[in-house]
């Protein structure tokens, strides 16, 4: 099975994205994570990365497009995968549609999470990342047992430095301008299913599994 989790940020799709890859037994690859890799590792590409993302804006195309390519050239990409974050963008999308032309594969479905901008800044506002351990909390939500601590490692949580309020709206603004477009793009194709996300991640799960059910 291959799935696109189209979506504003903060709508969800990182939550989705790791329920569905352990439920289908697929790979989850999200752009952001892969960025934010190379940035913690001070790789070239993650020093490439980092003033776009702290912006709020986007990673150039050529740059995503290869680093994609790379990923889903590994062994693991061959029977399926669930992308998160990409594409974000026509020129992306185009040019994943080419690769996987090139390899004699298709898209299966595109999921398109819908979130209201004020849910989005409510929620990306609360968000807190382990830099440890990789866990995801929310202070509204989903808190930690201890203020500021992870549960799993007990290392201080951090805020995304994207998360903050200001790069929040500049990130919303490059969705609505870049990426809402390719809502269009794929319903056009007759792949894209919206999957209302306001609600409890678990709620979005089970949305998610019976659209896809219907349509395997
Ligand atoms: P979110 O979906 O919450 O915005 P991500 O972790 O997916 O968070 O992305 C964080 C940042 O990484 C984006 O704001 C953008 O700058 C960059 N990025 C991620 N995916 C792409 C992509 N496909 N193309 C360009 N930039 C990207
Ligand atoms: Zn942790």
């Amino acid at each position: 099975m291959r799935i696109i989790l189209l979506g504003p940020p903060g709508s969800g799709k990182g939550t989705l994205a790791a329920d569905l890859s352990r439920h289908f037994s697929i790979p989850h690859i999200s752009t952001g994570d892969l960025f934010r890799h190379h940035m913690r590792t001070g790789t070239p590409l993650g020093r490439l990365a980092e003033s776009h993302i702290r912006s709020g804006g986007l990673v150039p195309d050529s740059v995503t497009v290869d680093m994609v390519r790379e990923r889903l050239a590994q062994p693991d990409c061959a029977d399926g995968f669930l992308l998160d974050g990409f594409p974000r963008t026509e020129p992306q999308a185009h040019a994943l549609a080419a690769m996987l032309a090139e390899s004699g594969q298709a898209l299966d479905h595109v999921l398109d999470l819908r979130v209201r901008d004020d849910t989005i800044i409510r929620r990306l506002s609360g968000r807190r990342l382990c830099p440890a351990c990789g866990a995801g909390y929310n202070l509204v939500s989903a808190p930690p047992r201890l203020e500021g601590v992870c549960d799993a490692c007990g290392k201080p949580l951090e805020q995304r430095a994207d998360d903050r309020a200001e790069t929040v709206l500049r990130r919303l603004e490059t969705y609505h301008a870049q990426t809402a477009p390719l809502v269009g793009f794929y319903e056009a194709q007759g792949l894209l299913m919206p999957v209302p996300n306001e609600g409890s991640p678990a709620e979005a799960f089970e949305t998610a599994l019976r659209l896809l059910g219907r349509t395997a």
